[in-house]
């Protein structure tokens, strides 16, 4: 093989040389050979080549140093096929044999395939030395042909691939490693947003319903429970807020982006900050949309960000201010909507520093509260949702906050709209039916808080028990019109519970409110697949407690009047 290649490069040579001097010739020869005989004898690469039946013919010493073998253990003994996993030789034979859809035998064949119909291609492929270790392999196969055409061998060059395929691992185990650093920290979160939140539960509960109670409280008991109150809110929004931030800087955020109406959007919110806006006498504008306009975003959190955007400018508003919001097309595709107020503006200094966290811009001393985490985590939610979030401002006029959603033409799918909170007026008549709730909660705060709250209501009788068994035998005994379900329960959860009670035909029909510290939307969401009738988060706000009960007392009501007329009809 070396010499023949050594000799068809002299006729080559010999055709171009006619005016070169024999002596350089004979230089040019010698510097080639001994290239190709350094390329032969590189330790770098195993050289190996066969004749057209595939037993080995060349064994270069690079394939000695790698395999063991000495070459004339090999050479016209056996074939590649023999140094390789018989493993892998099958399944390049079955995967042959598929393709050409007739049997291949898995030996040298099924290695020389491609390369005899003329493709090159290189292959990771194990080897195996002779003292029986292995290792990974690339290597590459190529026909090697007479002057005819004719295939007369081929050649396998090969390099060894461990250093590779070792990275590759260590990157993998790195990966893997990080994957369950990720996943621990996401837990942690879940948890801390847990523990936080159940001692504040009872700092919130208890400061309201001292506020609301009766006698009420004299003016510096008021002014004391007020500032209770300021505080713990302010302790739940920078929980919440640095818990938002954490999932979404670990990437752990899961995001729906679907068709959503940004009328409906704005309806929404405007029904949430019109009252504070009222309060403050701020008035605001909102536009009106001749056509539907859909934009493709996570509702919940677009929600969110116009929120904050709103909040902002009502609380640093002039006073008798005015909040414009509008909504332009201003590049093909893609809706700006803007939030302008009437407020002091913000100096060229302020605006870089706008978009860092706890950074309130020397609103640090003022009245108004704010964790200075809120326009950080807008910004992240809506790059997330590939938007754009900016703002214009001049001081002394005021402020534009604006954000860029993409439009699209598909329309939302108005099956999950949510139902409109509708709060039924529930007067309590002195014959009116006592209706029954229980609460399944093992924290003795969170259930004394409930037990004063209903002892306020002579139209509820409130029972009580400590963990889901418990809860589901009382359920099925007493047959209450509403349950309140805490999650994290000793024993079972309170979604495994809620579970027995739905298949239980006894209890199916009973509305069950969750009642949960667990407060990380993913949390909410997961209630309500699984079933809840509505889903509050700890700390309680007796209002919206209260009215929730309510709500759920009234449909369930319906419900007995609807099941009362099936069982008759
Ligand atoms: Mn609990």
């Amino acid at each position: 093989m070396f010499e023949k290649a050594n000799g068809s490069a002299v006729t080559d040579d010999a055709g171009k040389a006619d005016g070169i001097s024999e002596v350089r010739r004979q230089e040019a020869l010698l510097k080639t050979g001994a290239l190709q005989n350094a390329i032969l004898t590189s330790a770098n690469f195993s050289i190996i080549a066969t004749d057209e039946k595939g037993i080995i013919q060349l064994f270069n010493i690079g394939a000695e140093r790698m395999l063991g073998y000495q070459a004339a253990e090999v050479v016209n003994k056996i074939s590649p096929s023999d140094i390789h996993d018989p493993q892998e030789v099958i399944a390049r034979a079955q995967a042959l044999s598929l393709e050409l859809a007739t049997p291949i035998t898995p030996g040298f064949e099924a290695l020389a395939f491609k390369a005899s119909r003329g493709i090159e291609d290189s292959y990771e492929l194990t080897y195996i030395c002779k003292d029986g270790s292995r290792f990974p392999a690339i290597v590459s196969i190529t026909a090697l042909r007479d002057d005819y055409g004719d295939i007369i061998g081929y050649l396998l060059i090969g390099a060894d691939n461990s250093i590779r395929k070792q990275v590759e691992l260590e990157l993998h185990d790195a990966m893997a490693v990080a994957e369950k650093a990720n996943l621990a920290k996401s837990d942690f979160l879940s948890s801390m947003s847990h523990e936080l939140r159940t001692p504040l539960s009872a700092i919130l509960g208890f400061a309201q319903l001292i506020e609301s109670g009766s006698p009420s409280p004299t003016v510096s008991q008021r002014r004391s429970v007020d500032q209770i109150l300021k505080a713990g809110w302010y302790l739940l929004d920078l929980i919440n807020e640095i818990l938002d931030l954490a999932v979404i800087e670990s990437g752990k955020l899961s995001l729906s982006l679907e068709p959503i109406s940004l009328a409906e959007v704005l309806n929404e919110c405007r029904a949430m900050i019109e009252p504070q806006a009222h309060k403050r006498g701020i008035s605001v504008r909102f536009p009106w949309f001749e056509v539907p306009c859909f934009v493709k975003a996570d509702r919940t959190r677009v929600k969110q960000v116009l929120i904050n955007l709103l909040t902002n400018a009502i609380k640093y508003n002039k006073v008798g201010g005015a909040v414009v919001v509008d909504c332009v097309e201003n590049v093909p595709g893609r809706t700006r909507i803007s939030v302008q107020d009437n407020g002091e503006g913000l100096s060229t200094d302020q605006l870089m520093q706008l978009f860092q966290p706890f950074n309130r811009l020397g609103q640090e001393a003022s009245l108004e509260e704010g964790t200075g985490i809120g326009l950080v985590v807008c910004k992240r939610l809506i790059e997330l949702m590939g938007g754009a979030i900016g703002v214009e401002s001049t001081v002394g006029t005021g402020s534009v906050f604006w954000l860029e959603l993409n439009l699209t033409d598909e329309r939302a799918v108005a099956a999950d709209v949510v139902e409109p909170v509708t709060v039924p007026q529930v007067k309590v008549q002195a014959n009116a039916l006592l209706r029954s709730v229980l609460y399944v909660e093992d924290n003795p705060a969170n259930l004394m808080l409930v037990e004063d709250l209903m002892a306020r209501r002579s139209d509820i009788r409130l029972l009580s028990a400590r963990d889901g068994i418990s809860g589901i035998e009382i359920a099925r005994a007493s047959l209450p019109d509403v349950i309140l379900m805490d999650i994290n329960l000793p024993g079972i959860s309170g979604i495994r519970a809620l579970r027995i009670l739905a298949d239980d035909p006894t209890t199916a029909h009973i509305p069950v409110v969750a009642l949960s510290a667990n407060a990380m939307p993913r949390d909410i969401e997961k209630g309500m697949e699984a079933g809840f009738y509505r889903y509050l988060t700890k700390p309680i706000k007796v209002n919206e407690f209260m009215e929730t009960l309510d709500l759920t007392l009234a449909f369930a009501k319906t419900e007995a009047i609807r099941l009362h007329k099936e069982k008759r009809a």
